[in-house]
């Protein structure tokens, strides 16, 4: 079994290993004409069932056959331009490179002994971002697992630096589209069951600043302490970027944290056009960036930055066994201080990768080309008549609803737009999300593929109208 083992003697074996399952991924890129099979989980949960654990097939090549039939014939491919549903990016070619590295290397960003140049490598990286937000000399960050997390923590270091210990006094102010990650962590984070105040959007699905200001007001008016405002750069639904220099003004004034949430719209730093869409994000004391949603990275890359580092002690802790309290003074850089995590992958060296081989502008003009095409959808979308379309996008989002002319009955409306994307995704033919608009039900495109065309979006708003016109056919001929 240790022929098993990746070191020295099994160099070889490894290269042999990898470089076949790179050629099977690769083929099947080539070969993929659709983004999804379509498989039900029904259909596929025996196939999986059948695998005895306990019974190893012994060789790569075998493994790779039997996984061809539990996982790629039938996994959802981001990288076909007609997969336009989720936040989920193609990804480019460095940063995965990146991660086989990464992963053959297995360095641990915990410690300093457990990674060594990683340490310095995430570290530059995170300077490299804070310097493109606009964040100061004192700011610092950490790499985590996803905004999720970077919300979480973000939330962490806003209730320490909260001016009272009372939690039950904190509240936290995020407008009615922001994620519900912010909902997660005040709970988790021992915040009241009302912790969390939802600001209304105005009709391009931005937080309304003025409701802010005087849901602020009335906070203060009741002796509560605004803990946080959370600021959404890039809306999961729409893509909306909240007025930044406001929510600014407001978190001075009354003395609240100000958080970006960014994980969506970070893209926007590497962009030589767009850039000026987050003026007033400098003024953060925390953001989120995702660059597995817009950097085209592999899940997971993501960070958490903020203004002043020394903030990130909220999280540090000592161990006798990891980091004792020596390293501080002698200055061993140890992540695991400024961390939610304890062992943590080196997801660092996948956007080193990419900004070595390709630079930021190379991913801005990604970003860029998907924001355009996003221009395009909502132009087709808002001159066609079968289609109500809910706002201009900022970024790379289309949110909208097939409206037949025939039918009054919005439930109605609601069930065909409904069917429309379970047929679609059945199909394999393309995958769209959907999501609520004032209770009402939409679809959704998120573009985040630059390979994608005006007219693969044209081909698909057909293939929907199909779906939904097959559902009110059908309906009518059953009442
Ligand atoms: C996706 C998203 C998150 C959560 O990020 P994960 O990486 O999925 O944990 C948080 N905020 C916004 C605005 C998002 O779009």
């Amino acid at each position: 079994m240790r022929s098993h083992l990746l070191n020295d003697a099994t160099a070889e074996s490894y290269r042999r290993s990898v470089t076949e399952g790179v050629e099977r991924v690769a083929a099947k890129l080539a070969a993929t004409h659709r983004p999804f099979t379509g498989v039900t989980p029904a259909e596929l949960a025996p196939v999986i069932d059948a695998v005895d654990l306990d019974r190893p097939l012994g060789d790569a090549s075998a493994a790779l056959d039997e996984l061809e039939d539990v996982y790629l014939r039938d996994a959802v491919y981001f990288h076909h331009p007609r997969y336009l549903g989720h936040l989920n990016c193609p990804v480019v070619i460095p940063a995965v490179l990146g991660e086989a590295v990464l992963s053959a290397v297995n360095s641990s960003l915990d410690t300093w002994d457990q990674s060594a140049g990683g340490t310095l490598i995430e570290r530059k990286l995170i300077d490299w971002t804070t310097g493109r937000i606009g964040l100061g000399p004192s700011a610092d960050g950490v790499f985590t697992s996803g905004g999720t997390q970077s919300n979480l923590q973000a939330m962490l270091l806003a209730r320490e630096e909260a001016k009272t210990q009372d939690l039950a006094k904190l509240r936290i102010f995020s407008s009615e589209c922001s994620h519900f990650s912010v909902q997660k962590s005040a709970t988790l984070l021992g915040l009241g069951a009302d912790a969390v105040i939802s600001i209304p959007v105005d009709r391009n699905k931005r937080m309304q600043s003025v409701v802010l200001a005087a849901e602020l007001e009335a906070c203060r008016a009741e002796g509560l302490v605004p803990m946080a405002i959370v600021a959404t750069a890039g809306t999961t639904d729409f893509g909306s970027i909240d007025p930044l220099p406001e929510v600014a003004a407001l978190a001075d004034e009354y003395g609240a944290w100000m958080h970006v949430d960014a994980a969506y719209g970070c893209g926007l730093l590497a962009s030589r056009t767009r850039r000026h869409l987050l003026d007033g994000i400098e003024r953060a004391d925390s953001v989120t960036v995702d660059y597995h949603k817009s950097f085209f990275q592999p899940v997971s890359s993501s960070a958490l930055l903020v203004r002043d580092g020394a903030t990130l002690r909220h999280a540090t802790y000592h161990a006798d066994y990891l980091n004792p309290r020596r390293t501080v003074a002698e200055k061993i850089p140890n992540q695991v201080d400024k961390s939610l995590q304890t062992t943590r992958r080196f997801d660092a060296l996948k956007l080193w990768m990419t900004l070595r081989v390709m630079g930021a502008d190379g991913v801005g003009e990604l970003f860029d080309e998907v924001c355009d095409l996003a221009r395009e959808g909502h132009a087709l979308l808002a001159a066609d008549p079968r289609y109500d379309v809910v706002v201009e996008p900022q970024l790379s989002t289309l949110v909208y609803r097939y409206v037949p002319e025939a039918v009054t009955s919005p439930d109605e409306i609601d069930r065909a737009n409904l069917y429309a994307r379970k047929a679609l995704f059945a199909s394999g033919e393309a995958v769209v999300a959907g999501t609520k608009v004032d209770g009402r039900q939409y679809l959704k495109f998120t573009l985040l593929n630059p390979e994608t065309t005006a007219a693969d979006i044209a081909a698909v708003l057909d293939l929907i109208a199909g779906h939904a016109e097959q559902y009110l056919g059908e309906t009518l001929v059953h009442a």
